[in-house]
């Protein structure tokens, strides 16, 4: 089975892959904002990025919040953002 682009291994596979609960910051994105260049499901190290053009979706159960995804957003678009997890 081919594996997503991005990843060693397909999110979910196993419930100790769920990182939600330690995480101390979680991404935010505004797809409005987003123009579908994919670059974040690429880098993203989880594969926890899904969907397609500019209506991705983050799966938070298995986002370990390391912000590359916000990092690697291009410029001229910013539509990752990170914030503090309340807890
Ligand atoms: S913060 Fe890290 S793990 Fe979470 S979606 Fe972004 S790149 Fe993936
Ligand atoms: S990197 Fe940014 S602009 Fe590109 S698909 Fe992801 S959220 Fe959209």
């Amino acid at each position: 089975m081919p594996l997503g682009i991005g990843c060693t291994a397909k999110p979910g596979k196993s419930r100790n892959n769920k990182t939600g609960s330690w995480r101390v910051y979680y991404p935010v994105m505004d797809n409005a904002k987003c123009t579908g260049c994919g670059t974040c499901q690429l880098i993203c190290p989880e594969g926890c990025i899904t969907g397609s053009g500019k209506t991705l979706q983050i799966d938070l159960d298995f986002c370990k919040g390391c912000g590359l995804c916000a990092e690697e957003c291009p410029d001229k678009a910013k539509a990752i953002s990170m914030h503090l997890e309340d807890k």
